[in-house]
């Protein structure tokens, strides 16, 4: 099958190529072409693409390409790009640079006037908030959240400020924490885990934040696989006085313990301090 028109001769570019995020039949016919009729594949990990590209026949040139090696291998790339090669950028799943390398390879290839062309397909962030149910617009893709507890609390307070629906990715060993988090911070808000999406065990969890944590403790299994969480939006505006309030405290967070933090929040503003360290912390006791 070959509806896709390509030019019988490449011209120098970068064809930035999504792959499945799980169901292989998601790869597209087009990708399927333009994978076979580049020079080179740059791949994020050579072993993971090969297998799925050797599967439809694919057996073009493929270098490893990733977040160590991205910024070394660029002006290799460029080098090629000006003798006349084609490149294809491909991540183990889903679409490159969407939480993946490729964002400085691309920047770079646009700064040296050549062509970057979408071969759109997989993306979780898409496929999730397209079965949410919320809002598509405005929502706010935030990616993976911080590791470290203060930095990931800030982040996660500036999400939830945020008016519209919110979009997080996150790796199963840090799930449990993000849905302690929610319960906290995001109370009464419908949240949607999709989990394993495109896979065999693909589940959809629509569940109200003050809930999530439970719904994992209760069945560990629930904790295995892939996940995008997807946070609907907020019922109640808060005021930008809650806003500045919040905004305070995360600040004052990122350099002092949270009852320091949460002290001198009250001393400013006014508000109880078990209250703030509660916000902070999740904990009711100081
Ligand atoms: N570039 C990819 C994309 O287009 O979605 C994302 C890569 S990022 C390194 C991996 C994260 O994407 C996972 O931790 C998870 O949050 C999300 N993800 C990828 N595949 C998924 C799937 N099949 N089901 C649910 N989430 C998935």
């Amino acid at each position: 099958m070959s509806q896709v028109i390509l030019p019988p001769i490449l011209p120098p570019a970068l064809y930035v190529v999504a792959m499945p995020i799980g169901h292989r039949g998601d790869l597209a016919p087009r990708a399927i072409e333009v994978l076979s009729r580049v020079d080179i594949i740059l791949a994020e990990d050579t072993r993971v693409s090969r297998q799925i590209l050797k599967a439809v026949g694919i057996l073009t040139r493929m270098i490893s390409f990733n977040s160590y090696s991205e910024v070394g291998k660029t002006e290799k790339v460029i080098e090629s790009l000006e003798k006349g090669q084609s490149f294809a950028l491909i991540s183990d799943a889903g679409t490159p640079a969407i939480s993946d390398p490729g964002s400085f390879v691309i920047k770079r290839v646009i700064e040296y006037g050549y062509s970057v062309i979408p071969v759109p397909g997989p993306c979780a962030l898409t496929a999730a908030l397209s079965v949410s149910g919320f809002p598509a617009a405005p929502s706010h893709f935030f990616g993976f959240l911080p590791t470290r507890s203060s930095a990931r609390d800030q982040e996660l307070t500036t999400a939830l400020a945020c008016a519209g629906t919110l979009i997080i990715y996150e790796a199963p060993h840090r799930i449990v924490d993000l849905a302690k988090r929610l319960d906290a911070k995001a109370a009464g808000r419908n949240v949607l885990f999709a989990r394993e999406l495109t896979k065999t065990h693909e589940q959809l969890i629509r569940i109200t934040a003050g809930q999530c944590e439970k719904w994992f403790i209760d069945n560990p299994d629930r904790i295995r696989g892939e996940f995008v969480v997807v946070l609907g939006p907020s019922k109640i505006q808060p005021s930008s006085c809650e806003l500045e309030t919040e905004k305070l405290l995360a600040m004052l967070a990122r350099e002092l313990p949270p009852s320091k933090a949460a002290a001198l929040t009250s001393e400013i503003t006014g508000i109880p301090k078990k209250k703030l360290y509660r916000q902070l912390t999740g904990k009711s006791e100081v």
